[in-house]
């Protein structure tokens, strides 16, 4: 294979994935299928599937394309359920890694440039979190999926099965923030905001997560949130904390409801949707850093039970205690419940002593 080149070559799209790279030299050399292409030529095609390095710069070196661009938007397995593009890591549900979204404006361009050989798949259609084409501002179509999972990364073959799909016409959409940050990321840049230190998948949940609460209130529910709200929060909340945890702060004491209730539950109804998921057992690790911002917020703002956990951490000294008007007092671990509740209600009798005095 050394020195060997194709005659008959092409120069990948804009983050185009070496999958979708091998696809269309594969037509483009009259080979019926990726797959019977890789053979032909000395590739792996399912190693190129997992991102092998080896196998891509084989790759880049047989096509005489520039193997940083093919690297860089490889999709490469990186454990069961994980996955990384260049520097960045995803999750299978941040990632579609074997579904494929297409602009069908971007590829309606290339097969007039190319004819069947210039439809192509762009690595940044592939997250979840980005939904809308930035070039021309409408919504990504989804392909339907292929019986064998493998046939999903023959994409020139995928779109030709579906051409009508390429011919309708899509609803415009407006590109958001958040969309266009995942899109530096994936690029290898990193714009200096303070959430360049959390993974992709954090940014893009946490956005579309506290954008749900902001955008839809305190009564909607993760399973309500159709991709159209999402792509809306996602917008919204990448606003609201992009600029570093005081704004993420202040945002939180927006959504503060004007009366607290009895029960020391009221931070998880006027948080809603956000604490739902910031206190899901499968949050991930990384989001600690936000999880502690938001317990603090918590402890100061809202009255609590002593000993009651607040995502993952029991609060043993709350600044105000769930009975209202009952002041806080240092927490003792050999004071238990009974205690702290016959003081409570000597308090409570002390004030109505105290006010009926007058
Ligand atoms: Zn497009």
């Amino acid at each position: 294979m050394s020195g060997r080149k194709l005659a008959l070559t092409h120069v990948p799209m804009l983050r185009e994935t070496p999958t979708s790279f091998v696809s269309r030299l594969a037509v483009l050399n009259l080979c019926p299928t990726a797959s019977d292409f890789c053979l032909d030529i000395g590739l792996d095609w399912k190693a190129v599937i997992r991102g092998s390095a080896v196998e891509i710069d084989k790759l880049a070196a047989l096509a005489g394309a520039d193997r940083r661009e093919l690297q860089r938007y490889a999709l490469r397995t990186a454990g069961p359920s994980c996955f990384r593009i260049g520097r960045e890591t995803g999750t299978i549900a941040t990632i579609h890694r074997s579904r494929t979204k297409i602009c069908i404006e971007c590829v309606a361009e290339g097969l007039r440039r190319h004819g069947i050989s210039g439809a192509f798949r762009s690595a940044d259609w592939q997250l979840v979190s980005i939904r809308t084409c930035e070039r021309h501002g409408i919504w990504l179509t989804s392909l339907p999926h292929e019986k064998y999972t493998i046939d999903n990364y023959d994409v020139v073959r995928c779109i030709e099965r579906h051409r009508t799909l390429v011919d309708e016409a899509s609803d415009g959409a407006f590109s958001t923030p958040l969309e266009a940050y995942l899109r530096r990321r994936l690029d290898g840049t990193r714009p200096g905001f303070w959430l360049d230190a959390f993974p992709l998948h954090v940014v893009s949940r946490l956005s579309e997560m506290l954008g749900s609460r902001i955008e839809f209130g305190p009564s909607v529910r993760a399973v309500d949130l159709t991709e159209d709200m999402l792509h809306r929060a996602g917008g919204s909340g990448f606003a609201a904390i992009k600029d570093g945890p005081a704004a993420l702060r202040l945002r939180l004491e927006g959504l503060k409801g004007d009366v607290i209730r009895k029960g020391g539950f009221q931070h998880a109804a006027d948080l809603g949707v956000f604490y739902h998921w910031l206190s899901a057992s499968r949050a991930p690790k990384e989001l600690r850093p936000i999880q502690h911002i938001v317990r603090s917020f918590i402890i100061e703002n809202y009255p609590l039970d002593p000993g009651r956990a607040i995502l993952g951490q029991a609060v043993h000294e709350p600044k105000a205690w769930s009975a209202p008007g009952v002041p806080p007092l240092k927490w003792s671990t050999h004071w238990d419940r009974n205690i702290l509740f016959r003081r409570t209600i000597r308090w409570q009798a002390s004030e109505t002593n105290r006010k009926t005095s007058f």
